[in-house]
């Protein structure tokens, strides 16, 4: 329910717009979502701070996203405010050898920004779409690496409206995972620990990551990466695959022929079609494989 006092109130917090009833599906990688009750794309940590501090003094339930490229949203959307930190949080800066994010610059802008500088250790992270916030909330990996390795020490905001430091170790980095999936806090600015390297080299593994993702993941249509989490020792595309499972579908939403841990949208999938092959995808594995699989993406918004 939108109470246009809270509305106005926030609208004098910011100086962007405040979007009442915003389509989630403009702000996710899979392009489904129902609306947001208020929408705010914060320019600065001083207009952060005041909306996180708003939504606590006056009770309005607060979610924070990045890219969205990890997210289901129900059909019914999200009540409260939805803050999408992305392009007004976004500044990446080089002191000594660590490369310093502002939560919502781009994994891509991140690497570009070491490679450009001379540095290594983030190569990896070219082409998964996120932010850096998003990044070190799911520990982002690929081909052997992951972000939490290389956190030094992240800038958070408490939903009070404080900011508080903690290095990389205190956060308890594991699979796609860290302390701030219990944890509430809203990542602000991140140091990550790089190393010299050879800017050719860092390039040229860069596009080697990137091809390989082109080759062997359905990038045309809406997707959001990996759906479940790889069992220990095993792959959960490997596992979806031998269960018979790849071309499965549900309405719209199709488990992916070329790889069978991606669910993507042929056009107009909804949030129940996504959860609906979920389920039987789960159930098939446990059946025929005798293996759980565990979520990766996540789910947001009213059931
Ligand atoms: C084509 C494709 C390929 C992908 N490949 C990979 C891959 O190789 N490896 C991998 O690990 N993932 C991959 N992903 C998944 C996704 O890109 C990562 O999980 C990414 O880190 C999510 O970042 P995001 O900014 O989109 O976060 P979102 O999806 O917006 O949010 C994810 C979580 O982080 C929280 N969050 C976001 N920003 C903040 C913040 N500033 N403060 C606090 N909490 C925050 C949200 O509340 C949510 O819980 C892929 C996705 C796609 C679509």
């Amino acid at each position: 329910m939108v109470d246009t006092l809270v509305y106005r109130e926030l609208q004098k917090l910011v100086s962007g717009r405040v979007r009442i009833g915003e389509p989630m599906n403009k702000h996710t990688s899979w392009r489904i979502g129902g609306p947001a009750d208020y929408f705010i794309e914060p320019q600065g940590r001083k207009e952060l701070q005041s909306v996180v501090s708003f939504a606590n003094r006056r009770k309005v339930p607060l979610t924070v996203i990045g890219n969205g490229s990890n997210l289901l949203v129900s059909e019914k959307g999200i009540r409260g405010i939805v803050l999408k930190i992305g392009s007004g949080l976004a500044r990446v800066s080089i002191i000594e050898k660590d490369v310093v994010a502002e939560a919502g610059a781009k994994l891509s802008a991140l690497a570009a920004a070491a490679r450009d500088s001379g540095l290594g250790g983030l190569e990896f992270s070219a082409g998964i779409p996120g932010t850096v916030g998003g990044a070190v909330v799911m520990n982002a990996g690929a081909n052997g690496s992951s972000v939490g390795a290389l956190v030094r020490e992240v800038l958070l905001l408490n939903l009070e409206g404080r900011l508080f430091h903690r290095t990389g170790e205190a956060l308890n980095f594991r699979y796609r995972s860290c302390d701030l999936q219990q944890e509430p806090a809203i990542v602000v600015e991140v140091r990550f620990a790089c190393y010299p390297r050879e800017k050719q080299l860092i390039q040229e593994e860069m596009e080697r990551f990137v091809a390989r993702r082109l080759s062997t993941q359905p990038l045309r249509l809406p997707n959001a990466g990996s759906v479940f989490k790889n069992p220990p020792g095993d792959s959960a595309g490997r596992l979806i695959e031998a269960a018979g499972l790849k071309g499965l579908r549900v309405g719209d939403a199709q488990i992916s022929s070329l790889h069978a841990n991606f669910i993507v949208n042929l056009g107009k999938a909804t949030a129940s079609d996504v959860l609906a092959l979920i389920d039987k995808t789960r159930e098939t594995v446990l059946a025929r494989k005798g293996v759980e699989l565990l979520l990766e993406v996540q789910i947001i918004g009213d059931v």
